[in-house]
């Protein structure tokens, strides 16, 4: 099966699921949606109102902002894959409990990071980051890339919480125009780690870090 076939699979089951209660106030869930190759995949906390209605991630005023944050970096919303931690509106906005994210995460949004495979996951807000760095604080490392499990995790603060809070706007800005510079880095890594180790006369390729 090929990714652009699982993302589909996959997006066909979120629309049925019923495996936990957020399905019961949705008008449509919101699987997420992009390019199967897509080298950056943006992970927000789940779909509002605008985006409940639409049946599409980040789509009201936070997607607007989302979109000229990616213009920053240089990117078009359609060259990256963008989805959320849970697939359906929590009842007005409320926080998505541990348990929704759970079955959620482990039910379609890890296939689908499997199935993309991209080489930079941002984190827009503390529960997506929470998925890869559990008990770190958003303020103390937005914009400073890691590497989980092989991949390059960039936690950044949620659009909306630099909409509602001025004070976060430029540091967000900030954060996505270092954008190209991360992905850069993290797809040399990936050539380094798929190319055979150098023979002792060869010099070394030099490591970057960040
Ligand atoms: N906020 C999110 O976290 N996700 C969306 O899709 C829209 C707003």
């Amino acid at each position: 099966m090929t990714a652009d076939h699982t993302l589909f699979a996959i997006a066909q089951e979120v629309q049925h699921c019923t495996a936990c209660n957020l399905h019961k106030g949705r008008t449509r869930a919101v699987p997420g949606e992009g390019p199967a190759n897509a080298r950056i995949m943006l992970i927000g906390e789940g779909p509002g109102y605008h985006e409940d209605r639409q049946g599409r991630p980040f789509v009201g005023p936070s997607g607007q902002f989302l979109t000229d944050l990616l213009a920053l970096a240089g990117l078009r919303r359609d060259e990256v894959y963008i989805a959320n931690v849970v697939k359906c509106r929590p009842p007005q906005n409320r926080d998505p409990e541990p348990e929704e994210i759970a079955t959620c995460t482990k039910l379609f949004l890890m296939r689908q990071i499997a199935a993309i495979d991209p080489a930079v996951i941002v984190t827009l807000g503390r529960f997506s980051m929470g998925l890869f760095l559990p008990g770190e604080r958003i303020s103390r490392i937005h914009g400073q890339p890691r590497y989980v499990q092989g991949r390059l995790i960039v936690p950044m603060i949620h659009p909306a919480a630099a909409l509602h809070q001025p004070q976060n706007r430029p540091l967000l800005e900030a954060d996505f125009r270092r954008l190209p510079e991360i992905l850069a880095e993290a797809e040399r890594q990936r050539k380094t780690a798929s190319t055979p180790a150098p023979q002792p006369d060869e010099p070394p390729e030099q490591l970057r870090l960040f």
